[in-house]
């Protein structure tokens, strides 16, 4: 079954899309924790990041690469915070990796 973000990807579900390359996409998050709160999604499916691989290497250093990007464009880049959570062995909202980026001013 397609993760809610393959859907957002394919556009079956809508959600506001900021940005998009080949590899990965980013949205607002539905239930925002700060002033900004995007999520970097990469367009292939994987369940956490304990499921990562050595062929995944280009496309998490593309992940923070367009983080800094948003950062900059946004004129956040003073100060933001970036992480991954891993709930792999509790209920997880989706099993699609995403790279929160997180930002009051
Ligand atoms: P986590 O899996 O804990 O890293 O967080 C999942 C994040 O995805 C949460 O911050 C949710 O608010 C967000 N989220 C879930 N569904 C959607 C959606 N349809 N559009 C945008 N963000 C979503």
């Amino acid at each position: 079954m397609s993760s809610i973000f393959t859907k957002i990807i394919s556009r079956e579900i809508k959600s506001e899309i900021v940005y998009e390359q080949d590899n990965l996409i980013v949205i607002k998050d539905i239930n925002p924790k700060a002033k900004t709160h995007l999520l970097i999604i990469p367009k292939k499916e994987i369940p956490t990041i304990n499921d990562l691989t050595i062929n995944d290497k280009d496309l998490i250093a593309d992940m923070f690469l367009v983080a800094k990007k948003i950062a900059k464009d946004l004129n956040i880049d003073a100060w933001y915070r970036l992480h991954f959570n891993v709930w792999a062995l509790w209920w997880q909202e989706v099993m699609h990796i995403h790279l929160h980026l997180l930002s009051d001013i």
